[in-house]
C-alpha cells in the first residue's frame, strides 16, 4: 500500500513532440492518496487510459516521475510494481475453471497455503456472487460473469499498493453495473486498498469516488468531492461537463464600470473585479448553473430581462429556456412553481455567479 504521487509528469506518444497538442499528458502533479476511492473522470480521448498505464507502468512516461512512497518507479515493469489493473475487456484464462482463474494471482505470487488461497478465492467470489461458478470453465461463462472473474482477479491479492479499474463496467448491463459499483465500494471500505477508477460517466464517478479527478486534455483540471465540482468548478471544462445540462456561460464586456452583458452592469466582487482586470485578458465568462439562476416577473437592479422560449418538463422539475441578450439561458425550477409566460426576469445569486478568465476560476481571497 502506498500513495502514488505524479511529479512533473507528462508524456507524448511521439518522439518528437512539436507542441501541447502532441502531448497525451500535459505537465501534471498529482498524489493518490493512500486508501482513497478516486475516479478519474474526463471524456474519450483525455488521458485516461494513458495515465493508468502511466502508473501500473504498461507506458513509460516520456517526462516526470511516477512516486510510490516517494520511490521513483519510472524503471520498474509493472510485475513488479503490485498494482493490479482491470480493463474495459476481461482478461482471463479461458480453458481454466473460475476458481483456478481467481487462484491464480496467489499462486502466482507465492507463499500461500492452499488452504489460504481457498479462503480468500471464497471470500471474492462471495463479494461477485460467483460462489456457484467456481468449478466451471470459464470459457463457459457470460460477457458479465468473465468481466467479475476479472474484476475478482485483480481484488483477491491484499497486498497490492492500487487496484486501476479502465471503465470496467463498459460491457455489462446496467442492473448489474449498479450492483457491481456498490460492491466494490463495500470492498473498498473493507481492504482500504487504494481504487482508481476510470469512467467517461459522471453518475458512476460520483456514486463510487469520495474524491474525482477530472481530466480534460490531458490534465487534470480539479480534483475534488463530486459536490465541489458541482458548486465550485475551477474550469469551465468542469462547469460544462459536470451537471446535466451543464453550467450557463456568457461572455460579458470588460467596461469602466464593470463586467457589461446586454446592456447591463453584472456585479462581482471588487477583488475579483480587480483580478480580471489585472490578468489582461479578454476571454472572460461568467458562470452559473441552471440550478442557481432564479426566475420570475419581477424587475429590480439586480434582475434581467429576458424571453421565455421553451419549457421541458422532466417529471419533479422543469427545465426553461429563456433568451438573455445573444444567448439561451438554462433554468431549472421545481415542478410546483409557475414558469412566466414568456416576458421575464432572471438573477444570480452571488455565491453561484463564477467567473473565469483564460477559462480558469477567479474569486476572491478568502477572508
Ligand atoms: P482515454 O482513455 O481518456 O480515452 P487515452 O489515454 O486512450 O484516452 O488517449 C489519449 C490520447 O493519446 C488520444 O489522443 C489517443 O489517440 C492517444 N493515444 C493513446 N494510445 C496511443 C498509442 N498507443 N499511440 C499513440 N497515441 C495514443
Ligand atoms: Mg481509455
Amino acid at each position: 500500500m502506498a500513495e502514488i504521487t505524479l511529479k512533473t509528469l507528462a508524456h507524448s506518444y511521439s518522439k518528437k513532440p512539436s507542441g501541447p497538442e502532441d502531448y497525451a499528458i500535459r505537465k501534471m502533479e498529482h498524489v493518490w492518496h493512500q486508501g482513497g476511492a478516486y475516479a478519474l473522470l474526463g471524456p474519450s480521448g483525455c488521458g485516461k487510459s494513458t495515465l493508468l498505464n502511466i502508473i501500473s507502468g504498461l507506458v513509460t512516461p516520456s517526462e516526470g516521475d511516477v512516486l510510490f512512497d516517494g520511490k521513483r518507479m519510472n524503471e520498474l515493469p509493472p510485475e513488479k510494481r503490485n498494482i493490479a489493473q482491470v480493463f474495459q475487456f476481461p482478461v482471463i484464462y479461458d480453458t481454466m475453471t473460475v476458481y483456478d482463474n481467481l487462484a491464480f494471482p496467489l499462486r502466482n505470487q507465492g507463499g500461500f497455503s492452499e488452504e489460504k488461497i481457498r479462503e480468500k478465492v471464497q471470500e471474492v467470489a462471495d463479494v461477485l456472487e460467483l460462489s456457484g461458478e467456481l468449478q466451471r470453465k470459464a470459457k463457459n461463462l457470460s460477457a458479465d460473469q468473465k468481466q467479475k472473474v476479472s474484476m475478482g482477479r485483480g481484488l483477491v491479492r491484499e497486498d497490492v499498493t492500487a487496484i486501476l479499474f479502465d471503465e470496467p463496467l463498459t460491457v455489462i448491463d446496467p442492473q448489474l453495473k449498479w450492483r457491481l459499483r456498490r460492491k466494490l465500494k463495500q470492498i473498498h471500505q473493507r481492504f482500504d486498498i487504494t481504487m482508481v477508477y476510470v469512467t467517461h460517466d459522471q453518475l458512476e464517478a460520483s456514486t463510487f469516488a469520495d474524491k474525482i479527478a477530472l481530466m480534460y486534455e490531458g490534465q487534470i483540471v480539479q480534483f475534488g468531492t463530486p459536490q465541489e465540482l458541482f458548486e465550485r468548478p475551477a474550469h469551465t471544462f468542469v462547469g460544462y461537463f459536470i451537471g446535466s445540462p451543464g453550467m450557463n456561460f456568457f461572455e460579458p464586456r470588460l467596461t469602466d464600470e464593470g463586467l457589461m452583458f446586454n446592456g447591463k452592469v453584472i456585479p462581482v466582487s471588487k477583488q475579483v473585479l480587480e483580478k480580471v482586470r489585472s490578468s489582461g485578458s479578454d476571454n472572460i465568462k461568467l458562470g452559473i448553473r441552471p440550478e442557481f439562476v432564479t426566475l420570475g416577473t419581477d424587475t429590480g437592479e439586480q434582475l434581467y430581462e429576458v424571453l421565455v422560449t421553451g419549457v421541458e418538463d422532466l417529471g419533479t422539475y422543469r427545465m426553461v429556456d429563456v433568451e438573455f441578450g445573444s444567448v439561451t439561458v438554462k433554468v431549472r425550477i421545481p415542478e410546483d412553481k409557475p414558469v412566466p409566460a414568456e416576458a421575464a426576469s432572471i438573477g444570480f445569486p452571488e455565491p453561484w455567479l463564477k467567473v473565469y478568465v483564460d477559462e480558469r476560476l477567479v474569486e476572491a481571497d478568502h477572508e
